[in-house]
């Protein structure tokens, strides 16, 4: 096969075929097409689209680039969930070892930071010791022994989407619905899951800002899902304003401890909550939300949750006393401020990704995949739209390595917390819940 011909094809507004999709995908996974060559027919995609069957061709082609785990013999539901992305979106390290500690296998695998959006895998490298880096057989060992494993995207998963996804995010590519949708699902298909719940986030600091168009990401991953015998849901959240109050690697993990003690915030609880129940119920270990609910507040309550992210941290060779002493374990970075309003009004607008810039900023993101991260900075956001504040009341509090960083962090937090005249409508924390049966308005 010739790829030049499907370039010339795209180009034109033709379709490709299911079996050249999947030699495709093996070819350069195998490194014999030339990323100028693949650029091009990503570019010519960005133009023309797929249809919905050379968008399932596409991600079943990836998906078997790679291996695949198989769960089979375990005798429990297997199920994971997706987030697309925000600032202060730490549920999955919430969530996984929760659902896991209500006898469901969860083999999680996130993402690193991307763009303004922080990434779990970031985060959980902030646990001094966390290694994320296992291998498939690995993972899968966890998975039995323990019922949950956090890892990356191994060079043994998709590894044709992860060359491609390499290659989008240089050639300003990755903003297409079918890209992304085959792309996330050929990665979590790998997994060998018997449901999956999709965060689909939309807003001002989602990957996909606009309603419509996240809900046609969401419905195009069920969809997907479904196909492969997979049950999907998509809930569609709110990333209008950062989630929580920590923003940030350590400061996250801290916080997620905290909703695991039962306690922070109430958006990232609930958010929490509600895709907990999905997966219950997919799971099929609780046949009401209120039931799935209740089983996970129990969990909460008894502290099975946090007992079962401290058996996963000294698994992965972190240091288990985080849970008990997230502070003294944690990096602290060695600059901290408050940052007051200068005047009085009604928070309009907390932008995230304002203060997901400001993150990188700080040295605790990514510019270029080499650069290193710093888990000890970041905002603790202490507003939220719709706050009346006066003059002095704090915003937030920066972490920072130096005073240079603090008046970079105070600047961010300035421009992101907009204060104005007259209340503010507050959008849905949970808006759509998208489903085999269709959208539903929630
Ligand atoms: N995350 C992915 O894994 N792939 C995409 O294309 C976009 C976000």
């Amino acid at each position: 096969m010739h790829l030049i011909d499907l370039i010339a094809r795209k180009r034109d507004g033709g379709r490709i075929a299911p079996a050249e999709w999947h030699t495709f995908a093996a070819e350069y996974a195998a490194g014999r097409y030339p990323d100028y060559q693949v650029s091009a027919l990503l570019m010519a995609i960005f133009f023309r689209g797929l249809d919905g069957e050379e968008t399932y061709a596409l991600m079943d082609a990836m998906l078997s680039s790679g291996g695949k785990l198989d769960f089979s013999h375990l005798g429990k539901p297997v199920i994971d969930k997706h987030s697309t992305g925000g600032v202060g979106d730490k549920v999955s390290i919430v969530l996984a070892p929760l659902v896991a500690a209500c006898g469901i296998a969860v083999p999680m695998m996130s993402g690193r930071g991307l763009g303004h959006t922080g990434g779990t895998l970031d985060k959980l490298e902030a646990i001094p010791g966390f290694n994320t880096r296992l291998s498939m057989a690995e993972a899968k060992a966890q998975v039995e022994r323990l019922g949950c494993a956090l890892i990356g995207q191994t060079g043994e998963i998709a590894p044709a989407d992860k060359k491609l996804y390499a290659l989008r995010d240089a050639t300003a590519t990755v903003e297409v619905i079918p890209l992304i949708a085959a792309s996330i699902m050929s990665k979590k298909l790998a997994e060998g899951l018997g449901g999956l719940v999709l965060d689909v986030k939309t807003g001002a600091g989602a990957f996909m800002p606009q309603l419509d168009r996240a809900l046609l990401l969401a419905q195009t991953m069920v969809d997907i899902g479904e196909r492969c015998g997979c049950p999907t849901v998509a809930l569609m959240t709110c990333m209008d304003h950062p989630l929580g109050v920590a923003c940030g690697n350590a400061v996250e993990i801290e916080e997620s401890i905290e909703v695991l003690r039962g306690g922070g915030p109430a958006d990232t609880r609930e958010v929490t909550l509600s895709l907990g129940a999905e997966m219950l119920l997919l799971a099929r270990v609780a046949s009401t939300a209120a039931e799935a609910r209740s089983l996970l507040g129990d969990a909460l309550a008894d502290g099975r949750g946090l007992e079962m992210l401290r058996k996963i941290v000294e698994a992965q060779g972190g240091d288990p006393r985080v849970v008990d002493d997230p502070q003294g374990v944690l990096p602290r970075a060695p600059e901290q401020a408050l940052v007051v309003a200068s005047h009085a009004g009604v928070v309009q607008r907390v932008e995230p990704r304002v203060l997901g810039r400001g993150i990188i900023a700080l040295g605790g993101g990514r510019t270029t995949m080499e650069d290193e991260v710093d888990p000890s900075v970041g905002f603790r956001l202490l507003v939220h739209p719709g706050m009346h504040v006066t003059r002095g009341t704090p915003l937030a509090s920066v972490l920072a390595r130096d005073t240079a960083g603090l008046a970079l962090g105070e600047a961010c937090v300035r421009e992101a917390v907009v204060i104005g005249d007259g209340d503010v409508a507050q959008p849905a924390l949970i808006s759509h819940r998208v489903s085999a049966t269709g959208v539903q308005a929630l």
